[in-house]
């Protein structure tokens, strides 16, 4: 059965932080109930695309999934299960909020079928974690990750954040030496951008808190690779590590061109070559979504044009540190990425940003802090094909 992947949105949160442009709602926890049965309902409708598939993986991501009961969570599984398979040890994944967790939530979501924990540390860091509007304190994340483990959760995630205004290199690092201390499995390091639109951006352009340093955020990131490597983490993605056998199975979906449905408010999916959006706010997501048909709580769909999927392709499967098969870009576009960039490619080679390895094209050391650009030259060189 061909495997598919199933990401669930919950956007719920205790409170909105200030540096957060996701869709995420504070207030809104009287809609988690209406919102469960929605999930459920829009599972439903897409019973004919889930059917003869294999569900491979599951993420819960949000928002804050651990607002959503153990209850909750269990029905959506239960109305998976009814669409199509789980695959056998499959990976469950769920993104909590160490401010909110008890022992008793935890066994709750480890007995729903929740098979690995992401939790949104974030910093070590008493004044950081206030300057970032979290809820929850170091040692909270501490507790957390000892009742996880007491829950039987065998693989669990530690979020943490660079880059932030006026954080130093030894900041980051205890932090850092923090987090390793309490022995997870992976480690998921993000740098914090500036959004548009949020609390932060305001506070940055009226002067209140300094732009972030990019040049320092690069020696953290390397710094972050050295600390990590000496702790016995394989870095496998540009912002995540793992010890062997942790590494995200659910998030490898997206970085390597897999297929996957997107369930919930503003759930981004990609099926059958088509990108689609669901509906952003809750309340308009739920009237949708328990139409229960097929497609009811999607605001846009498209397939990509060729260049679009080629830049997407590329850009995804350039994050994984194996990069990808260029013999694999070739079955699945019909022409070699060699004769379609090769300016580009020869340009990124001589800069020291990509490598070809056994008929592979990964980004190399130092390229890994220039994704981006690397991918804004892929679609100009594929703009002027
Ligand atoms: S907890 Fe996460 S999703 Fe929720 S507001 Fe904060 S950063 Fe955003």
């Amino acid at each position: 059965m061909r495997p598919i992947s199933v990401y669930v949105h919950v956007p719920f949160c205790t409170y909105k932080c200030g540096y957060c442009d996701f869709n995420a709602y504070a207030g809104l926890e009287s809609l988690i109930p209406a919102y469960r049965d929605a999930l459920v309902a829009e599972i439903g409708g897409y019973a004919e695309v889930l059917a003869g598939r294999e569900i491979a993986t599951v993420g819960f991501g949000g928002g804050t999934p651990s607002e959503m009961p153990p209850e909750g969570i269990a029905a959506v599984l239960d109305a998976l299960r009814a669409a199509a398979p789980i695959a056998g040890g499959a990976e469950i994944t769920l993104e909590a909020n160490p401010g909110t967790l008890t022992g008793e939530h935890l066994a709750g979501l480890r007995s729903a079928g929740v098979t690995r924990l992401s939790l949104g540390a974030q910093s070590f860091d008493a004044g950081e974690l206030r300057f970032l509007d979290r809820i929850h304190s170091p040692e909270a994340t501490a507790s957390a990750l000892r009742l996880a483990r007491g829950a039987g959760f065998e693989s669990v995630n530690l979020d943490l954040m660079y880059g932030l205004p006026g954080q130093t290199l030894a900041a980051w690092e205890a932090s850092l030496r923090a987090a390793i201390a309490l022995e997870p499995d992976h480690l998921s390091c993000y740098c914090l951008t500036v959004e548009e639109g949020t609390p932060l951006a305001r506070r940055v352009r009226a002067g209140t808190v300094a732009t972030p340093d990019g040049d320092l955020a690069a020696d953290t990131y390397d710094r972050a690779g050295e600390l990590l490597a000496d702790a016995g983490f394989a870095q496998y993605e540009l912002s995540n590590w793992a010890r062997p056998g942790h590494e995200s199975r659910h998030n490898r979906v997206y970085w390597t061109w897999g297929e996957y449905l997107g369930i919930g408010a503003g759930a981004h999916g990609f099926v059958g070559g088509e990108r689609s959006e669901n509906i952003a706010h809750p309340r308009a997501y739920i009237e949708a979504a328990m139409r229960g048909m097929r497609g009811s709580a999607v605001l846009a769909a498209y397939t990509p044009d060729a260049a679009m999927m080629i830049d997407d392709y590329v850009s995804s499967c350039l994050r994984v540190t194996e990069g990808f098969a260029l013999d694999a870009f070739a079955r699945e576009f019909g022409g070699r990425l060699e004769a379609m960039a090769p300016r580009w490619l020869a340009d990124c080679e001589a800069a020291g940003w990509l490598e070809r390895a056994d008929g592979r094209l990964r980004l190399t050391l130092r390229g890994r802090q220039l994704h981006s650009e690397v991918v804004v030259r892929l679609m100009g060189a594929l703009g002027a094909v």
